[in-house]
């Protein structure tokens, strides 16, 4: 069993309802156990300008099978969601990354882990101290907390409004 951590973003055809479907999904998938969700955040698109602020959440669980299998079922979910490439760093229904699976390091042309883009993002920082702590530590990165330090000038909001947490399937 590995701690596994996955962050979700949506912008498209209501992205917390996006959201929702994703855990729900998640929840089902086989090898993987005790899931919870972060809090949902919301915060400007990170490429083209002209497109819906993102909604973010990182959820976390303990995954038995391997890292490409997990990549593969996020790939499914993903396609299954209707998700559609439109353009880079553009708008999409459900984007689903794997953050960290334990101290795992994975370096092959279509699986980084943990996921490059961690420390240039408070969107997927952010909840992740909610649900792992500011103490928390991604292999050959800063704890938590200092990487929070480091990205202090990008914007975030929290969601008050929005709970994802009840689709987790039991
Ligand atoms: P994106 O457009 O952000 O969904 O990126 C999709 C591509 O990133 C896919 O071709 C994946 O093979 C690749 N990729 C590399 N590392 C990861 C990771 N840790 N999690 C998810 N996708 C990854």
């Amino acid at each position: 069993m590995t701690l596994t951590v996955i962050a979700m973003g949506s912008n498209l055809d209501d992205p917390p309802r996006q959201l929702k479907v994703a855990c729900q999904r998640l929840s089902k998938l086989p090898g993987l156990s005790g899931l919870s969700v972060s809090r949902v955040f919301t915060s400007p698109p990170m490429g083209p300008q002209d497109q819906p602020s993102f909604f973010n959440a990182v959820a976390k669980c303990h995954y038995a099978e391997e890292p490409r299998r997990l990549l593969a079922e996020l790939q499914a979910i993903e396609q299954a969601m209707g998700r559609a490439k439109l353009r880079h760093w553009g708008e999409r229904c459900i984007d689903l990354d794997i953050i960290q699976m334990g101290e795992q390091l994975i370096h092959e042309i279509d699986l980084v882990i943990p996921h490059p883009g961690i420390s240039e993002r408070i969107f997927v920082v952010q909840p992740m101290i909610e649900l792992l702590g500011g103490d928390h530590k991604v292999p050959g990165l800063d704890d938590l907390v200092t990487l929070r330090h480091k990205l202090k000038y990008q914007s975030i909001s929290l969601c008050e409004d929005i709970d994802i947490s009840g689709a987790i399937m039991a």
